[in-house]
């Protein structure tokens, strides 16, 4: 992509499609791509292959160059269902509480939070914080495996909100997948439901299952996320097999960016993507606590 861009860079998230993660300069989870905007990127243009909230990430933390976001309709379901209002009254209720929100969230949301987390970091966010009592926005299976692993009160805000493509698997279909591969070892995705989590022998991040496959003695593994990691887990881990634990984790959004999509968005230098202050300043503070809290 580069070779023909040599002004853009295009980030790609784990789950878009195998042919635009193949082009693009950088694959990664929510937290590595955060880094890498801000970090490594050198070019004018950043185009950003993921949903709407990766997009304003790349933009809150690369205020100097240009961001855009190939398709404004690929938006994440899950950060589409959390208002900053629902946060402000959340915190009116709990006035000593932080507010942790995960950055499948708005930039509007961000502006009225303390700091962000990624599913790679949450558990070390909500510990290093002073904090006894957290409102976490807006999963709230994240916040209940969070809960799990802290001391602290973790309340989740809104009640219901979740990632409508994680929260639909099973422990029905993962144990069924588990009949049908006898001896397999199952990772799941912290935005999968408390019971899913409990079936499971590996619970992490994106990045935390690449790394895990890599270490793993199993010949076979079945993946509870979305099935876009597919792919990158049979490269990192060459001669295993990853078998999705359901075939309904596709996340439709992320499949909307198509290589074709980000052609013709460079060729025009847009959608770009803007963000009004004093939102980015507030929101790019609880994005820089995040990368400050967990840089160890
Ligand atoms: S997989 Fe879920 S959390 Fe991730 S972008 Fe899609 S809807 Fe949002």
């Amino acid at each position: 992509m580069t070779t023909h861009h040599p002004d853009v860079t295009l980030l790609a998230h784990n789950y878009v499609r195998p042919d635009v993660q193949a082009a693009a300069d950088f694959v990664g989870d929510s937290l590595e791509l955060a880094r890498l905007a801000r970090d490594r990127v050198d070019t004018p243009y950043l185009v950003v292959a993921g949903v709407d909230f990766m997009a304003e990430t790349a933009c809150l933390l690369n205020p100097t160059k240009t961001v855009i976001h190939p398709e404004p309709f690929s938006r994440c379901a899950m950060a589409l269902r959390l208002t900053p209002e629902d946060v402000l009254a959340a915190r009116k209720r709990y006035p000593d509480a932080a507010v942790v929100a995960y950055v499948n969230t708005s930039a509007e949301v961000k502006a009225v939070s303390d700091v962000c987390c990624t599913s790679a970091n949450a558990v070390d966010i909500v510990n290093a914080l002073e904090e006894e009592t957290v409102l976490f926005v807006p999963d709230r299976n994240l916040a209940l495996y969070v809960a799990a692993r802290s001391d602290k009160r973790v309340i989740h805000v809104p009640a219901n909100g979740c990632c409508p493509v994680h929260h639909a698997l099973t422990a029905e279909q993962v144990r069924e997948t588990r009949r049908s591969y006898p001896g397999a070892e199952v990772m799941v995705h912290p935005e999968t439901t408390p019971e899913v989590q409990a079936e499971a022998d590996f619970i992490g991040s994106t990045s935390g299952m690449l790394k895990h496959a890599v270490q793993s003695t199993s010949r076979t593994m079945i993946v509870g996320t979305e099935i876009g990691l597919i792919p990158l887990l049979e490269k990192a881990a060459p001669g295993r097999r990853f078998i999705p634990a359901s075939p309904y984790l596709v996340c439709t959004d992320m499949k909307m960016i198509t290589l074709d999509v980000i052609e013709e968005a460079i060729e025009r230098k847009g959608p770009i993507v803007t963000i009004p202050e004093p939102i980015a300043s507030r929101a790019r503070n609880a994005l820089e606590r995040m990368l400050t809290l967990s840089r160890g």
